[in-house]
Parts: structure tokens; sequence; C-alpha cells
């Protein structure tokens, strides 16, 4: 399939369509389930997403990092056609398949998790991290598990207890699962301005000690980059000196790079940008499968057979159709050319961005790494969260035909994560929508 990559406005966002069918949907779909820009998607081709209406939008968010070979990749959509036609279902568990075998053989090839590694696949990201939690558990014989400020690890009761927010994440769910401790991350842009990486890690550490004691720890979950957060990147040299800390001490060291992997900062995990950093788990998902559901946990082999036969699984987890999307990923993320475009766009992106905070200092900071770039928002002249003006400059976009995400612990930052077969042209369109957005402020 093909569609113009344009954007392409006719009608107002949403449109009469649109509006139709979210009424419909309010009849019958749970209030729970909120949405950000109730415009109705009927097709989509590599960043651009067309609508019941007919406007063509430029996808800045990937439907938050997922579709990040394209939309309707044709290796993709060709892999998974050819599957689903061959076999659906058995259940690994029950009877095995392949492309679960070539899925893992890719995935644990590229893991920075030192030598020997393993895989076992799931069907989200929270179960992902559910997985990672009992597997360090299993393998450390500890119950209690370290997280960060800020951090975002999913919905489900284990993961509600590991997410920084309350709102919305974990209001009137509980009670919540106990054993989690939420230690202070590194934030540059918040930070006192000189406190280094390993500063930022010992103040974590210090607490953690102090708070709950390294011999208790299980696992130790941090986001190379956070995602909901707000993309904050930790300073150089905090993630080392936790693994130096986790190493010393026996405690898992989980990256969550469930939003940060799979080729979007230009390589194929974040983790890899500080060098020397070897987690001993990775939890994997959103960009891993081009948008079949698919998850995983990757890691050191001697952690990752930890859990006995029949501890780890699920019906759906790793399923024929998911498996074989995320073997046409990963295979065209070996053919090359990908990590250097996510590289090329992350230059374009922190480029204009930046000459954008020049302009209006309403845009307290700009960061990421490749194509995951965001802006925090501000009162000017404060460090102040500005959350107004962010949801005024998101609802410019939208109504322009430019879906952006918002993020943050605060709600004021604009995070942009387009596919990474987006054009130049696309991306520079999509930009000017956005700093037309902060000059209407
Ligand atoms: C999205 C996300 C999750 C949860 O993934 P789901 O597939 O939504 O369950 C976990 N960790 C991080 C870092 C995420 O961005």
């Amino acid at each position: 399939m093909t569609l113009e990559q344009k954007r392409h406005v006719v009608t107002a966002i949403p449109g009469p369509n649109s509006v139709a069918l979210q009424k419909r949907r309010s009849e019958v779909v749970s209030a729970g389930v909120g949405t950000m820009l109730p415009t109705f998607i009927e097709e989509a081709h590599g960043a651009i997403l067309k609508d019941v209406d007919g406007n063509h939008l430029i996808d800045m968010g990937s439907g938050i990092g997922v579709v990040t070979i394209g939309h309707t990749n044709e290796k993709l959509v060709a892999a998974v056609s050819e599957q689903v036609a061959k076999l659906t279902h058995t259940l690994f568990t029950v009877a095995p398949y392949e492309p679960y075998v070539k899925a893992a053989e890719l995935l644990t090839s590229h893991a920075p998790c030192g030598k020997k590694k393993k895989a076992a696949f799931f069907n989200s990201g929270a179960e992902a991290v559910e997985n990672a939690v009992k597997i360090a558990r299993k393998a450390t014989g500890r119950t209690e598990i370290a997280v960060f400020d800020h951090s975002y690890h999913g919905r489900t009761n284990l993961t509600m207890a590991m997410n920084f927010k309350a709102h919305p994440y974990g209001t009137g769910f509980g009670p919540l699962a106990g054993s989690v401790h939420h230690a202070p991350m590194s934030y540059p842009f918040r930070d006192p301005a000189e406190m280094t990486g390993p500063e930022a890690a010992t103040r974590a550490i210090t607490y953690l000690e102090k708070r709950v004691g390294a011999s208790q720890l299980a696992a130790l979950f941090i986001e190379p980059i956070q995602g909901e957060g707000g993309f904050i990147v930790p300073a150089p040299g905090f993630l080392l000196t936790l693994q130096e800390w986790t190493r010393a001490n026996g405690i898992v060291l989980v990256a969550d790079e469930v939003q940060s992997g799979m080729a979007r900062t230009g390589k194929w995990f974040a983790s890899e940008w500080e060098e020397g950093f070897e987690p001993d788990l990775i939890t994997v998902a959103k960009g891993i499968a081009g948008g079949m559901p698919l998850s995983g946990v990757v890691g050191r082999a001697e952690i990752m057979d930890a859990a006995h036969a029949g501890g780890l699984g699920g019906t759906f987890g790793g399923s024929p159709t998911a498996v074989a999307a995320a073997v046409a990923v990963m295979e065209q993320f070996e053919e090359g050319g990908w990590f250097e475009r996510a590289e090329q766009i992350g230059e374009i992106l922190s480029g204009r961005l930046t000459a954008m905070q020049n302009n209006y200092p309403v845009i307290g900071d700009v960061r990421g790494k490749g194509a995951m770039q965001a802006i925090e928002l501000v009162r000017p002249g404060t460090m102040d969260p500005n959350p107004e003006a962010t949801d005024a400059v998101m609802k410019h976009c939208h109504q322009n035909g430019v879906l952006v995400l918002n993020a943050g612990t605060y709600n004021n930052v604009l995070r942009f994560l387009p596919p990474l077969a987006i054009s130049d042209e696309l991306l520079h369109d999509a930009l000017d929508v956005l700093a037309a957005g902060l000059a209407k402020l």
C-alpha cells in the first residue's frame, strides 16, 4: 500500500466523520480508555496517517515509538501476511515454531548484555517488565525492586506500583503491589547545575542503601532514556555508576528499553550510548514488531535460565505473526541504514528545536538522542513547568495535521518520535507547524 507522503488538511480535525464515530464510541467504549486526539485513522503508510475524513496527518509519535520502521512497511506486511496464512497459533509452550527462535536469535545477538544471552517473548511492555521482575527474584532469591523517579513501566498491578506518577496511572486502583522503592533520578535540567552523573547515582544509591538495603534488592530498573517521564537523558556516568553498584551487590540491573530500544536513538539500544554499560536484562516491546503486539525480555543466560520450566509464558506471548513481524523488523535493521537515519532525524530535530529555543524562551530544555527528542516548556525566565503552553502548542499541531505527543511528570514536555521512514521534507513541514504554534503563544 502507498499513501502520498504529504500533509493535507481538508476538514476540521477531528472532522465530521470522526465526530460521528466518537459519538458511537462513547456509547460502548469504557471512559477509562481515553484518547488524546479523537480523530479516527483509517490507513497509514510511512509517516502519514489518513483519517476517516480524508485528512493526511504527519505522524510525529509513531503510536508512542511503535512503528519505528514506518507504517505498513512493505517487508513487514509481506512477512505477517505470509505467516497469518500459514500458522497463527499453537502456543509456543505447547508446540514450538521456528520464527520465535529466529526472533530470539536476532534479539540475543544484538542485546548488549555480555556474551551468552537468552530471550523470552510476551505481549506487552508491562508484561515484559513483570517477567523481568519474576526472573530477577528467582535468580537472586530476593524480593525488593528499585525504580526511579519519573519512570514509567506499565499499567498492570505490579508495574502501576513501579510508575512515578500516581495520576493517571494508579489513583484509585490500589492496593498497589509492595516491595517497590523509588529512588531519585538524574535529571540534568532540574538537578543542581554542577551535579555529575556519578554524583546523581550516588544520591540514588545512598537512598536505596539506607531505605532498603542493597542485600534486599533483587533488581534495579532504569529506562536509559525515560519515555513517559519526558525523554529525560541521565547525566553521563549515571548508568555506569549504578552498574558498578549493582554488580558489587548482586542486584540484577534491568534496562527498560520498551520505548528507547530498537533503533529509536540510532543504536539497537539506548544503553549502548553509555560506554561500558551492559545491563543484565533488557525489556523490549513497542518498536520491536512494527505494530504487532510483542514484547520480550533478553539478557544474561544464567539469569534468564533461573526461572523453572513452566514459570514463564502466556497463551499469546510470542505468537507466530508477532514474532514474524519482529524478524522482519530486526532483519531490516541488520541490512543497514536505519541507525544512520535515526541520527540524521535527531540532528534535524535537535538543530531546529534548539533554534526555536533561542527564539522562544518558553522552551526551557531541548534533549534526547537520535529520533527520540523532546522540548520541556517552562514559564519564560523560570524553571516552573508550563503545561498550559504545552497543551496549546500540541493542539495547534493537531489542528494543522501534525500528530505530536506530550509527556513529562509535569505535563510540560512535547516529544518527537517520528517513524524513521519520514522524509526530511515532511519532518521540516511538521517542525514549521510547531514553530507557528510557538509563535502564536
Ligand atoms: C510503554 C512502556 C511500557 C509499557 O508497555 P505496554 O506495552 O504499554 O504495556 C513499559 N516501559 C516503558 C519504558 C514504556 O515506555
